[in-house]
């Protein structure tokens, strides 16, 4: 039978004020219940005394921490990668991946089961949309992540990543891409709160500028972001320089052409004065070609961009191989002309899936 209490992840700071208010204690409980679970990630309400024992005791009859079960973990080969297919409390799955690189472990978080987009090359495209998930379920991940780097015995490509650790023998999470399942602008307000609990000060207190959004192109949802001024980095797929092209890979670009999402990201950028990031699948033969890349470089040139090419991770729907690195050189040199800074995306946990574009469950 599903639980009737309130996910205390669902909650903002204010709103668990709100609610002991009207449970008729001092805000002051709630505040330290709050920062309690985010500072030291526990959930056993017997584990926490310093809280008055009438407030604990309503507090554990109204509330629960929706716990996302792992089903599946899985680990790559170098041990870098850490890909956890996690239950939600309907027994719908999605898939969370931790990543570390030299001095630094970053999240990648999915803002819903499936995804409605249908980006062609994309395994959450090809299993299709199934729901969106609430804030809870999203700072779940954060937190299962967060875990996970708190009670970890220090091995070496952990070690390796906490060289540069300002929280000493553990390392907390710092970084995340909600590059995950879904389409984080189609569920615009659970993700909004749910950045909302990741960087409140007296919790995990996530800066904005550790979070990168990344959208196909969702321009309604871009031109909110940027009038809200959401602190958080902006990544927009981009996969074609021109419509036609865009469309064949990205079926949205359909609703939202490529005009129109140039113009939010001119409109994002002229409000935020902030930096893009463009993502560029490059598929061999399809995309990455001299002329592909001197048409990226004349639709970006003259923007606050940066070019992230990710040469295609393999799916079971779809058929093209990844550019060659010689082959991905050439296509930063050219967009070098144009004044666009690039990188070329390390190819990270391809073994188990977790690389960009792979993440999918059986529904
Ligand atoms: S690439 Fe992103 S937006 Fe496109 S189908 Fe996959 S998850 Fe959805």
């Amino acid at each position: 039978m599903a639980s009737l209490s309130t996910n205390f992840y669902d909650l903002t700071r204010d709103e668990l004020l709100a609610l002991a208010t009207r449970w008729g204690f001092p805000g002051v409980h709630a505040a330290r219940l709050w920062a309690y679970v985010y500072l030291s990630g526990e959930e056993n309400w017997a584990k926490m005394p310093e809280l008055p024992a009438r407030f604990r005791t309503k507090a554990e009859a109204e509330l629960s921490f929706g716990r996302l079960a792992v089903a599946i973990e899985q680990k790559s080969s170098d041990g870098f990668t850490h890909k956890y297919l996690l239950s939600l409390a309907d027994e719908r799955r999605i898939e969370t991946v931790l990543m570390r690189y030299t001095g630094r472990v970053t999240a990648c978080i999915s803002s819903q089961a499936g995804c409605a987009m249908g980006c062609v090359f994309c395994a959450t495209g090809q299993m299709g949309f199934v729901r969106h998930l609430t804030p809870g379920e999203i700072v779940a991940q954060a937190m299962h992540v967060d875990a996970i780097l708190r009670t970890a015995a220090p091995g070496a490509a952990l070690a390796q990543a906490q060289s540069h650790s300002p929280h000493g023998r553990h390392e907390r999470l710092r970084n995340i891409v909600l590059m995950g399942m879904g389409e984080p602008l189609h569920n615009y307000d659970s993700v909004m709160t749910a950045i909302d609990i990741l960087c409140d000060p007296t919790g995990l207190a996530l800066g904005g500028k550790k979070i990168t959004l990344s959208t196909v192109g969702v321009v309604p949802g871009i031109i909110r972001l940027a009038d809200e001024a959401r602190p958080v980095h902006l990544a927009v797929s981009l996969h074609g320089a021109t419509q036609e092209e865009r469309a064949a890979l990205v079926p949205v670009a359909k609703k939202w052409p490529l005009e129109d999402l140039m113009e939010a990201c001119r409109y994002y950028m002229r409000k935020r004065e902030r930096r893009i990031f463009y993502e560029w699948t490059l598929i061999e033969g399809k995309n990455d070609s001299a002329e592909n890349a001197h048409a990226v470089g004349r639709l970006l040139r003259g923007q606050l961009a940066q070019v992230n090419l990710i040469p295609l991770n393999p799916t079971a729907g779809y058929a093209g191989e990844p550019t060659g690195r010689d082959a991905a050189r050439r296509f930063q040199q050219t967009l070098a002309g144009y004044g666009l800074p690039s990188t070329v995306r390390q190819r990270r946990g391809i073994d188990i899936a977790a690389g960009c574009g792979q993440l999918a469950t059986a529904r």
